[in-house]
């Protein structure tokens, strides 16, 4: 072995397993730069938001298979690799970007995760990465506040999905608390809306319960649940022998933006003795905002909430926090008995809540975006979003051809432009890369859908896309 006081000479490889932090430094430094370089010409919309590549054509450009197979990279070359990577890659703080629900990120939250990259405190057991702990737990206590569940506990997961089946696990322990060590009644149904992420249905399924134990609420032309036809929808799933242990509202839901009514929805839970899920992935954030705090009134009654810090929360993918009202629901639904965490001479291990064994310091990257935004800051980039999109219906609605079935409460907008196929438009936009949008089916019929998420995107972008699209028929 080579003592690591003699240095081998720059850009000849050497299999060596500390650090060079020289190099280190180097190739800091080049990503910096790097990124400061993408972002800007990103947030300006100087470039293309997507580029389409094809695969193979993709892997020769960035030489894949030759680094795969040789090594060797030095921080030089990985220079002009990350080059090449950042011009193919799809770019979420273009004004233009405007598809599916992930933040651009803001960069408090990415010095977290580069220092996650480095250090690696996979924090589930507090041994492991005792600030990394500490700061999910105080993030958590601070989302749980939010929500209004003073005597509630929580956990960050990687992502919504993995927290809303992480929720029916706990509202299923409710429900049958055996099921842990017996298995799985043949009974039970979960209560959602047709329109419910369909993590929910997975969840479902990955519990045992089956796909068909989803039973569909009536809802309304959106999608949003019909509260007047809540006792029918109940009944229903009675009368077919089921046994409901949750039901399942929106906050806001993915294809259209729109919340459902909660706090009417979660009376008929209560008083059904209905476990109440609030899939607040993509809308909970707006509990931040003054003006569109509304939105989310009587989340407070909901047994169990779900809240993606990734989408509005301008953190990187994933970080997802489950929250329930009473803490030791949590607790129980990876064991047959309740316990709740304590700050303690010891520290607390979170890992008794998360189907995740290792995790990422997902809480440090929510915090120091708080650290530098504070509360209001993000509140206020949830409200200038919606507010843009809600700008952007007025702005079509105005426009012969363009059709909107209904005004926006979040940053999501669906739309149609004549009567052509809307999924051409959106090949075409996406084909030139001057817009990213996605698509959405309201009612059986397909509409564009544009969800607002880069702070870079004003009116003028809003103005443009119409124009685009207008002229490409
Ligand atoms: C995005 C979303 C999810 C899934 O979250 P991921 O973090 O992408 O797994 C679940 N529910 C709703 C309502 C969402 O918008």
């Amino acid at each position: 072995m080579t003592p690591n006081h003699t240095r081998t000479p720059k850009h000849t490889w050497t299999p060596k397993h500390t650090w060079d932090i020289d190099d280190f430094v180097q190739a800091a430094e080049a990503t910096v730069e790097g990124l400061a370089a993408y972002v800007r010409e990103s947030q300006d919309g100087e470039v293309p938001v997507i580029r389409r590549t094809p695969p193979g054509e993709l892997a020769g450009r960035l030489g894949l298979a030759r680094w795969i197979r040789e090594g060797g990279m030095t921080p030089e070359t990985y220079r002009e690799w990350l080059g090449a990577y950042l011009a193919e890659g799809t770019r979420l703080h273009h004004p233009a970007y405007l598809a599916h629900q992930t933040a651009a990120p803001d960069f408090p939250s990415a010095l977290a995760d580069f220092v996650h990259g480095a250090i690696n405190n996979p924090m589930a057991v507090y041994e492991m990465g005792a600030a990394a702990a500490t700061a999910e737990f105080e993030v958590l206590h601070w989302m749980l506040a939010k929500v209004g569940f003073p005597e509630g506990g929580g956990v960050l997961t990687h992502g919504g999905s993995l927290a809303n089946l992480t929720a029916m696990l706990a509202a299923r322990a409710a429900a049958a608390p055996d099921a842990w060590t017996e298995g799985v009644p043949g009974d039970l149904a979960i209560l959602a809306p047709p329109s419910a992420h369909y993590s929910i249905t997975r969840a479902a399924a990955i519990l045992g319960l089956g796909e068909r134990a989803v039973v569909p609420l009536d809802v309304d032309d959106l999608g949003r649940i019909d509260v007047a036809r809540l006792p029918e929808g109940l009944d229903r799933a009675r009368r077919a022998g089921r046994r409901p242990m949750a039901l399942v509202a929106a906050a806001c839901a993915t294809g259209t933006g729109l919340y459902d009514a909660l706090r009417p929805i979660g009376e008929f839970c209560a008083e059904h003795g209905l476990w109440y899920h609030v899939d607040g992935a993509h809308g909970a954030s707006a509990l931040l905002s003054e003006e569109h705090r509304h939105l989310l009134d009587g989340i407070d009654l909901a047994d169990s909430v779900i809240w993606d810090a990734h989408k509005m929360l301008r953190t990187a993918s994933l970080a997802a926090a489950v929250l329930v009202r009473r803490e030791g629901d949590l607790d129980a639904a990876f064991k047959q008995e309740a316990s709740y965490l304590f700050y303690g001479d010891q520290g607390f291990d979170l890992i008794g809540r998360t189907v995740e064994c290792s995790k990422a310091a997902l809480g440090t990257k929510v915090f120091l975006n708080l650290a530098w935004r504070g509360e209001r800051g993000l509140g206020e980039h949830v409200a200038a979003r919606y507010a843009t999109a809600h700008r952007f219906w007025e702005l079509a609605r105005e426009r012969p051809g363009f059709h909107c079935p209904y005004e926006p409460e979040s940053n999501i907008v669906c739309f149609r432009y004549g009567d052509g196929d809307q999924a051409e438009i959106r090949e075409t936009l996406l084909e030139e890369g001057s817009f990213h949008l996605t698509s959405a089916e309201i009612g059986g019929v397909r509409h564009l859908r544009v969800t607002v998420i880069a702070p870079a995107t004003d009116d003028k972008t809003l103005e443009a896309l119409l124009d685009r699209v207008a002229a490409l028929t």
